[in-house]
């Protein structure tokens, strides 16, 4: 089959790799039939996530039909239509017991199981196509995915919603949602959203479903700025010509934002403050994992007594945390992989209600061959690139 490939650097490939098989009794394979490139594949494709290795299939927002079925798995047939969390949860240790599905203890399998105990103190769950640290699984920008735990994992799409109107079930409408959930938003709360990229666009929508009064988004990218003013109804500052700390002081009578969401992650851009040159000249002779600019500002600017919660990925060990701050303002830090298989099922009836179509972030559809391109496009941010789907 056909599918996108990591092979270092900025490079990405469509390779012929061979089809995926039922490894496991409670395994389906998919035949899919449309898949995205995520915020999280270019941390990839920057090479910010150690332990990829050249050939690895890459992608985890994919949908489809299920075409093979394990002997033991119980709620799917073959026909049906499918979208696949990104994080594969085996749905009985104690941590998927308690819903924290990112948390699985069983399906992040060894050798690289103990490296990822050692930098993190215990191990997370796998996922589709992210490093052999988070398990080494074949991703989903291919023709067809095996999907471990297929019960636990694929929701079942019955209705006649398009695609794209589901497809992000996968990973950036509960990534968003579980980011507004994190924020503990009380009713009228200012909540401010750093990153207008997909997961910051789906943090503000679901700000607004959990009773914010005000929301402000802060990039630096004016389509995207746009979009979370005309299809987010938030108000918005422009990094590269505002200074956020004072604008969100002029905008919040001196007390700051009651929330703030890290919707940046590891590859934050500091126009020019010192702590963001000094992260770029870090991370380019690695002395740090992570570039924390937008981070550190979230801390910086949350008002005494608030939450910074943090959907944005970091990898290891960022510098410069001014954890005095945290300490001191009494914030509450909240952060974590998307336990997707905890929201989906509610936010699809959100969908099916007509509350939220979350098609409004699309703006590139491609073939799966036109892959590559489409991550630079991305990561460039051309062309008016918000969210790419890929049809393979
Ligand atoms: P994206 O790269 O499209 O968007 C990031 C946005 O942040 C861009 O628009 C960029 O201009 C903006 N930005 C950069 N520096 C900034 C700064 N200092 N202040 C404000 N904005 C700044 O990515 P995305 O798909 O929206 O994903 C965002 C983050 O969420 C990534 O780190 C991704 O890995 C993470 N993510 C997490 C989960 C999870 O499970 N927690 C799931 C999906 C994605
Ligand atoms: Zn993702």
């Amino acid at each position: 089959m056909k599918a996108i490939c990591w092979h270092g650097r900025q490079d990405m490939r469509v390779d012929s790799v061979d089809d995926p098989r039922i490894e496991d009794p409670r395994d389906v394979i998919i035949r899919v039939t449309s898949t995205a490139i995520c915020g999280s594949d270019l941390h990839l494709y920057d090479f910010f996530v150690p332990f990829m290795k050249p050939g690895d299939v890459v992608g985890h927002e994919p949908m489809g039909i299920v075409e093979e079925v394990g002997s033991e798995v119980r709620r799917l047939r073959k026909g049906d239509r499918v979208v696949v969390p990104f994080t594969i949860s085996c749905g009985e240790c104690f941590f998927c017991r308690k819903q924290l599905f990112s948390c699985c203890d069983t399906t992040n399998p060894e050798p690289k199981r103990k490296v990822a105990e050692k930098m993190m103190g215990h191990s997370p769950a796998g996922l589709f196509g992210y490093s052999h640290l988070l398990g080494g699984f074949p991703g989903g920008q291919a023709e067809y995915l095996r999907v471990p735990h297929a019960d636990v994992g694929c929701l079942k799409i019955e209705s006649d919603l398009a695609d794209e109107q589901v497809l992000f079930l996968s990973d950036i409408f509960p990534t968003g949602y579980m980011g507004a959930e994190n924020a503990e938003i009380e009713d009228g709360d200012t909540v401010a959203v750093w990153g207008c990229g997909p997961v910051g666009q789906f943090c503000i929508q679901s700000a607004w479903m959990f009773g914010a009064g005000r929301v402000i988004a802060i990039d630096r990218v004016p389509e995207r700025l746009a979009m979370a003013r005309d299809k987010g109804r938030a108000e918005t500052i422009d990094f590269s010509k505002q200074d956020v700390y004072e604008t969100l002081q002029e905008m919040t009578e001196g007390r700051g934002p009651d929330r703030c969401i890290d919707a940046v992650g590891a590859e934050a851009h500091g126009w020019g403050a010192f702590d963001a040159v000094l992260d770029n000249i870090k991370a380019s002779v690695n002395l740090t994992t992570d570039r924390a600019h937008a981070l550190r500002q979230a801390i910086y600017c949350c008002r005494k007594g608030g939450t910074v919660s943090i959907p944005g990925v970091y990898v290891g060990y960022p510098d410069k945390i001014p954890m005095g701050a945290v300490m001191n303002k009494a914030l509450t830090l909240k952060s974590g992989q998307t336990h997707v298989q905890k929201y989906h099922h509610e936010l699809l009836k959100r969908i099916e209600a007509g509350d939220i179509d979350p098609s409004f972030v699309i703006t590139h559809r491609l073939p799966l061959e036109q892959g590559p391109e489409a991550y630079r496009t991305f990561r460039d941010k051309k062309d008016g690139c918000i969210k790419v789907v890929l049809k393979p």
